[in-house]
């Protein structure tokens, strides 16, 4: 299946970037015919680092994922200036300038991968680096969004997001949601009561699966319709995914103190693993009209700063030219360091570790929700397992406060405050949900949220805290 030609969609930014005349002429560095005198690249005999050494887990990880790597159970990688493993990036390349896509070796794993777990059924697929999805999406920006165009987001949504887009002067679309994620029904609505006068938006953001802030995940026939009405209006689909690979067992009320939990049951095959998670976008994505936005922020480290763009040929060219002159290419030593530790671990080794991450935030989300069932006052307050990411929400319902209309003013904000800094006082941070509000989005009721996340503290700590954010409910509430 090919690609649609899409570059409709593209920014005046985008369209009229040119490739630098410099950059054409580094096709030729290495070719041993050529004395190569084009380019300011200091001899990698001058980098001052001759080797490094780095020492991570051994796949399956039997001792979980936050084991120290002991002698002889470890992986060690060993990585020096010029090349001796197959698979890994010589350090001489890594820190010099050039590969703007990225690494050959690390590019390579990252698409093996790609299709291993997405399957995407447009030929024209590939993929780019980039410093994570938060420049990811901001490159997406650049890429399509020019002042004036309006783009669908979330009705909740990750302000950081939010933010990056605001300065592109662009109009935003809040998409109704539920716990569920985004309703399709809501978004064809959108659509049928458009103004034609306006142009209609160019691209739905979406954090599909654990969603942050509200910790809900699209069904794959959500995935379908969305992606049905995208390509009925022609808009392309963002899909912000730093959270694809926590997706978790069904949760199990008390099965937190339940020695047999369901996660000491026998480990998942790949296979099963695999055909658990929830399709993507990309998976659905026979036109070419999907940007997937993937990072391994939240599945090895934040600070490697390293991510990757699924998106058709076409449209990723744009983004190529724009690393060019912007962030070039990731840091050499995340992408040696990074693919010093992927080719070792294989495919397979990592499958491992992401099957092992999953079985970590199965335990904290299993052990938030069976501490939310024993402290929150259910009269007031509804909580939902998510299924994927690191967030849950507490939902609450202004109008059941007994001075909602007085002493509130009818506000539900004013509630959510007076919790908020009651949480504090107690000692508990949860974040207000209304800081998550989209632009031009107005809620339809009284209930509010807050959103707090299992991934930051150990459990003892999560108890503590959450016992405490139930405090602060009571005696706001006067319970
Ligand atoms: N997108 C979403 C939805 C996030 O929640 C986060 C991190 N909080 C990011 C992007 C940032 O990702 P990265 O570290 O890859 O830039």
């Amino acid at each position: 299946m090919t690609a649609k030609d899409l570059s409709h969609l593209l920014s005046i930014e985008a369209k009229t970037r040119r490739p630098s005349p410099l950059k054409t002429a580094f096709k030729y560095y290495g070719k041993p015919d050529i004395v190569f005198l084009g380019g300011g690249l200091p001899m990698s005999d001058y980098f001052p680092w001759d080797k490094v050494l780095a020492y991570s887990p051994e796949p399956p990880f039997a001792d979980g994922i936050a084991a120290k790597p002991t002698e002889g159970k470890a992986v060690i990688s060993e990585l020096h200036k010029h090349k001796i493993e197959e698979f890994d990036v010589p350090l001489a390349r890594s820190l010099q300038y050039g590969h703007t896509e990225g690494q050959p070796e690390l590019l390579k794993f990252v698409k093996e991968h790609t299709a291993l777990i997405h399957k995407i059924p447009n030929e024209e697929w590939d993929v780019v680096l980039s410093v994570g999805n938060t420049q990811a999406w901001d490159a997406t920006l650049r890429t399509f969004c020019d002042p004036g165009d309006s783009i669908l987001v979330e009705e909740y949504s990750f302000p950081s997001a939010l933010e990056t887009a605001s300065p592109f002067q662009v109009d935003y679309v809040p998409v109704p949601m539920d716990n569920g994620g985004i309703i399709p029904e809501k978004l064809e609505e959108l659509f049928e009561n458009w103004d034609a006068s306006n142009k209609k938006p160019k691209l739905l953001y979406t954090i599909a699966t654990g969603q942050n802030p509200t910790g809900s995940s699209l069904s794959a026939e959500r995935r379908e319709a969305i992606y049905k009405i995208a390509c009925k209006h022609d808009f392309l689909i963002v899909e912000d995914e730093p959270y694809y690979f926590l997706q978790m067992n069904d949760y199990k009320q008390g099965a937190s103190e339940d020695p047999k939990h369901s996660y000491d049951e026998p480990k998942q095959t790949h296979e099963e693993f695999l055909a658990a998670l929830v399709p993507s976008f990309s998976h659905l994505d026979t036109e070419g009209r999907v940007v997937r936005l993937d990072s391994f922020s939240k599945v090895l480290a934040p600070g490697v700063r390293l991510g990757w763009i699924v998106a058709q040929k076409k449209l990723l060219e744009r983004y190529v030219r724009l690393h060019e002159v912007s962030i070039q290419t990731p840091s050499g030593f995340t992408q040696s360091l990074v693919q010093g530790l992927l080719g070792r671990w294989g495919q397979s080794g990592y499958v491992d570790w992401l099957i092992a991450l999953r079985k970590e935030y199965t335990i904290k989300r299993d052990f938030t929700i069976d501490v939310l069932h024993k402290n929150m006052p259910k009269d007031v307050v509804e909580f939902f397992p998510p299924s994927a990411g690191m967030f849950f929400t507490v939902v609450l319902d202004a109008s059941k406060h007994p001075d909602f209309k007085t002493k509130f003013a009818s506000d539900p904000i004013k509630v959510e405050t007076a919790i908020y800094e009651a949480g504090l006082e107690k000692g508990c941070l949860m974040i207000p949900g209304s800081w998550f509000q989209s632009p031009n989005f107005k809620p339809h009721d009284n209930t509010f949220f807050f959103r707090g996340t299992y991934a930051a503290v150990p459990l003892d700590q999560l108890k503590v805290g959450l016992e405490r954010f139930g405090e602060a409910v009571k005696t706001v509430y006067g319970l």
